[in-house]
């Protein structure tokens, strides 16, 4: 099923790709084609061993073909509250790890000539929707300059805010210049293209149906065929409840609904007054809100508890939010609506490990995973591979199944609600 986005209606091609037919050998089986996926059949091919990579659906069905192509080294996590719950040491490694993640991406664009993908690190800016919430973010501001030393965020007033988005309703705003955008779609394909290349076998249409241990190898069984590989990678995150194969790390996570929206092209000068300053921008409800400019478009997004499938209501209160942000938007057509799961976790940070030997998994990217997701491809290489990774906190240590994970619908519901409800009363 193809999803009507802007990022579908202005993607280059993907390269041509079919289901499995019959039986292939491989050294790692990975099953799920996002960015985790497709990073760490990269990562794998350049270590001289063979992926082979199956995909339940087309190419970039799952979040990397939907989200907002927002880059930023954050975490839904803070680092201060890190460092409170695990130590200087963990919360460090946390802040170096989402800017190794920031750096990995930008780098495997460059190496790989991913042009399309249409990197720009222009900045983030983290705007402040109460005096509350400013005041956390200068705790931020604080934390890094004490603790690592470093520029790589600063503190902006309401008026600085005000001129970099055009928008007047914030308080001032943290902004990180080692941040920015990219078009997701393009970057899926772009990856899937490389690998395509170089004789990676992508078979989509091909959901894992069952993966079994036999004499030292797996066997993973598609409705096609099926794979007999050493190892087995599952990149399913937001979309693991498709199959049994990765029930086991469905019950880890809670999928949430997050939801897009493109206006149709807006007139030069309408266009110039959002976002003049080039970044990207999100701010700090608790429901996520976030908008940048993509060509002579403004996209917008945010998350919700919106449901099993897309709603015309929802679409219709996050129209709501951006005239909320942009009133100059009032009056503009919205030219694409779409929406897909992000996987949140109990503690809001994204995890990899080992499930059983020689199956490893990296989930859990709590709707901040294009970076991410793209590093931790990277480590699962290198775990397959034997090398050691340097996981902290991201580690899956202590990463269990959810107690009552069957009831999450009505919990997440509950949740969101509830969020919500902190967010309109500026808590
Ligand atoms: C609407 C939306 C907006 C977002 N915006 C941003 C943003 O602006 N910035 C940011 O950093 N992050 C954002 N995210 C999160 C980010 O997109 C994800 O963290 C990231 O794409 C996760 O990549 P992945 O490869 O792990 O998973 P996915 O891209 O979801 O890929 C998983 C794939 O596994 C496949 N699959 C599932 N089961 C099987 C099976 N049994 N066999 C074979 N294949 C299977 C699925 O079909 C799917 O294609 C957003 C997410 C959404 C949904």
């Amino acid at each position: 099923m193809a999803v009507n986005s802007l990022w579908a209606a202005t993607a280059q091609a993907a390269p041509p790709l079919a289901p499995l037919a019959g039986e292939r050998q491989c050294d790692v089986a990975i099953i799920g084609a996002g960015y985790t996926g497709l990073s760490a059949a990269w990562h794998i091919a350049q270590s001289g061993r063979e992926p082979l990579l199956l995909e339940a659906n087309e190419l970039g069905f799952g979040a990397s073909g939907r989200n907002g192509g927002v880059v930023s080294p954050k975490f839904r996590v803070g680092f201060s509250a890190a460092m409170a719950r695990h130590g200087r040491e963990a919360a460090l490694h946390l802040y170096h790890t989402g800017h190794a993640a920031v750096d990995g991406l930008a780098q495997l664009i460059d190496e790989l000539g991913l042009d399309q993908a249409a990197l720009h690190l222009g900045g983030h800016i983290a705007a402040a929707h109460t005096p509350r919430a400013l005041a956390g973010l200068q705790a931020t501001a604080d934390w890094v300059k004490r603790e690592t030393g470093s520029a790589s965020v600063r503190l902006i007033d309401a008026e600085q805010v005000r001129e970099l988005t055009g928008a007047t309703l914030f308080h001032g705003g943290l902004l990180t210049p080692h941040a920015g955008g990219l078009h997701p779609l393009n970057f899926t394909r772009g990856l899937a293209w490389r690998l395509h290349q170089r004789g990676v076998g992508i078979y989509v249409g091909s959901p894992a149906l069952a993966v079994r241990e036999e004499g030292g190898r797996f066997s993973v069984q598609t409705p096609g065929g099926h794979v007999s590989a050493r190892q087995v990678i599952y990149a399913t995150n937001g979309y693991s409840d498709q199959t049994p194969v990765t029930a086991s790390l469905h019950r880890r996570l809670i999928p949430f609904r997050s939801a897009i929206i493109a206006t149709e092209p807006l007139a030069p000068a309408l266009l110039a007054s959002l976002m003049p300053g080039g970044q990207v921008c999100g701010d700090t409800k608790r429901m996520l809100r976030w908008f940048r400019v993509v060509g002579d478009r403004l996209i917008f997004g945010g998350r919700g508890a919106f449901g099993q499938q897309d709603s015309a209501q929802a679409f219709d209160t996050l129209q709501r939010s951006m005239v909320q942000v942009f009133p100059q938007l009032a009056s503009v057509a919205i030219g694409f609506r779409w929406s897909g799961l992000v996987a949140m976790t109990l503690d809001y940070l994204p995890h990899a490990g080992e499930l059983a030997p020689n199956q490893y998994y990296a989930v859990g990217y709590n709707g901040g995973g294009v970076a991410m997701s793209t590093w931790m491809g990277a480590q699962l290489a290198a775990m397959s591979a034997g090398e050691p990774v340097q996981l902290g906190l991201l580690a899956g240590k202590g990463f269990n199944p959810i107690p009552l994970h069957g009831l999450r619908a009505p919990g997440v519901r509950l949740a969101a609600g509830w969020q919500q409800l902190l967010d309109a009363v500026g808590r």
